[in-house]
């Protein structure tokens, strides 16, 4: 099996848009520290997609 160990550019996975940028320019998730892309930082995105869901959908059980 061939893992993929070299890495020359330190790209990561944005968890707030879904792309692949530079992990040195990014900024990590307020709530939970995962990655997000400068492009997203600098639209004001502050949270990965899973913690601006729960941001925005606040407690489930509160708006009945
Ligand atoms: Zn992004
Ligand atoms: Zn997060």
């Amino acid at each position: 099996m061939t893992a993929e160990q070299i890495r020359e550019h330190d790209a990561m996975t944005c968890r707030a848009c879904g792309n692949e940028e530079r992990a040195s320019e990014g900024y990590p998730c307020v709530d939970c520290g995962t990655f997000i892309c400068v492009v997203c930082n600098m639209k004001g995105v502050v949270r990965c997609r899973e913690c601006q869901a729960k941001q925005g959908a606040g407690a489930p059980n509160a708006s009945a």
